[in-house]
């Protein structure tokens, strides 16, 4: 499983690729794909790996590490975000590329996989200091990127303000007539979407809502825990809020906070705008991440990192449902034990589709010089989740898996098949 072109940096545990690759595994046990396609899924198609010189407002030079990894452009020109994290790692940026590979195919949209990293931490720099990284790691990509090769967007630490400073950089070094379609989750002022900003959470609440039917769900699945509370994590618990679901606990990278009562996630939310932190809210009790994913709950929501969930702690979660919002936060050690206790996961590449579906309605319009209303927008998403759920059960009902085992299945089938008709295969 671990043979090939490019060297693992970190031990398999705890490798994102490394649970990638073992996901991959799962899934060709269950339909025969052919050993060649196999063998090209378990490998980017290249990887980049660059140093950007930033001038520290100390006035020191400081050199940060950035990556491209494009997985496969088979259905599509690459397509993923770009992670602004101090532990980020080619590993990391490799996993979520081929997971963006998987997702494009299972939302049925015409894009490859890729996604991209800096190892740097947003918090600690100033706005300047992030605008010449941003431009540095854009400037040295300008080669492989661009609206019809390789499409960046955001991912955690980075939002529409890097994404308009890549499409300027990209614009200036290469005079492309519709650069700003290099990029998607601009600012609307700068050819952003309209509904771009909530389309992870707007995606994966549309699934949940679905899935809540076919499941019978009882009415215990009306309190939810959500991990992160950042772009996906903040919109999920606002929407689980509004629809009427108790939302007892919610965290970020300080920790947590919890109330069996529910909190009141707006006043959450101008907390977390004046403190920096959710910890500290008043009418709760701090909690810690690890606590914080084993409290009784319907759904949990994890929205910020992988490895979450792992063979040591998913004895003890008491969710009835996992939605994945985030990329890779149940291992495939506790997918098993999860799944022996009954407990269904929603897997990242179905459940966080949103957006990059509404991604892909950006460069869209970008493309055609087009702009929707945010109404058409979020129809159109409700539309395509809607109908990723419904193939993606149909197929868990056909295999008798779960819905990981079923979505890789579809996604696979469907990158298999545009290879043979591009005679890669
Ligand atoms: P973000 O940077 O906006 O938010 C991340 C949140 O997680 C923050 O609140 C941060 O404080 C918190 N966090 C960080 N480390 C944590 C930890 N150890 N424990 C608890 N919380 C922690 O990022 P985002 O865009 O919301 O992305 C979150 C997840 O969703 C990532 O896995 C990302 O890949 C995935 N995702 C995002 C999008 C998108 O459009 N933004 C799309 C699909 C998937």
């Amino acid at each position: 499983m671990l043979d090939g072109l490019f060297p693992l940096t970190f031990p398999p545990m705890q490798n994102p690729f490394c649970n990638a690759l073992i996901q991959l595994d799962r899934a060709a046990e269950l339909q025969a794909f052919s050993e060649e396609f196999l063998t090209l899924m378990r490998q980017p198609a290249r990887e980049v790996e660059i140093a950007i010189p930033v001038t520290m407002d100390a006035g020191h030079l400081h050199m940060f590490r950035g990556y491209r990894v494009q997985y496969d452009d088979v259905r599509g020109p690459f397509k993923g975000g770009i992670r602004y994290h101090p532990d980020t790692n080619v590993d990391e940026v490799r996993a979520l590329a081929f997971w963006m590979t998987l997702k494009c195919a299972v939302a049925d949209i015409p894009f490859g996989g890729g996604k991209g990293g800096i190892e740097a931490n947003p918090k600690e720099l100033s706005a300047r200091e992030m605008e010449q990284l941003t431009r540095g790691w854009a400037h040295a990509m300008a080669d492989v990127i661009g609206p019809e090769k390789d499409v960046p967007a955001p991912d955690v630490g980075s939002t529409s303000r890097e994404m308009d400073w890549i499409a300027d950089e990209y614009a200036l070094c290469t005079g492309h007539s519709k650069a700003a379609a290099v990029v998607t989750g601009k600012s609307v002022g700068k050819g952003g979407s309209l509904g771009r900003a909530t389309a992870t959470a707007d995606g994966g609440y549309a699934v949940f809502e679905e899935l809540r039917e076919r499941l019978a769900l009882d009415p215990e699945t009306s309190t939810a825990v959500v991990q992160g509370f950042g772009n996906a994590g903040e919109r999920m618990a606002e929407l689980l809020h509004r629809h009427g679901y108790k939302v007892v606990a919610v965290s970020d990278s300080h920790g947590g906070i919890h109330n069996e009562n529910g909190l009141d996630i707006k006043a959450l939310s101008e907390h977390k705008r004046a403190t920096g932190s959710v910890q500290g809210f008043s009418g709760a009790h701090d909690v810690t991440n690890a606590e914080l994913l084993e409290l009784p709950c319907g759904i949990l929501v994890p929205a910020a990192l992988e490895n979450q969930i792992t063979f040591e702690n998913a004895m003890r979660v008491q969710a009835k449902v996992v939605l994945e919002l985030a990329n890779g936060p149940v291992t495939p050690e506790a997918d098993d034990v999860l799944a022996s206790r009954h407990i269904t996961v929603v897997p990242d590449i179905l459940a966080n589709a949103g957006g990059v579906t509404v991604s892909y309605f950006e460069w869209e319009q970008n493309m055609r010089g087009e702009t929707w209303t945010e109404n058409e927008v979020f129809e159109r998403l409700r539309e395509r989740m809607s109908a990723a759920l419904k193939v993606v059960w149909e197929k868990k009902e056909a295999l008798g898996c779960d819905l990981r085992r079923a979505a890789f299945v579809l996604a696979l089938e469907r990158i298999e098949e545009a290879m043979r008709r591009k005679g890669s295969l």
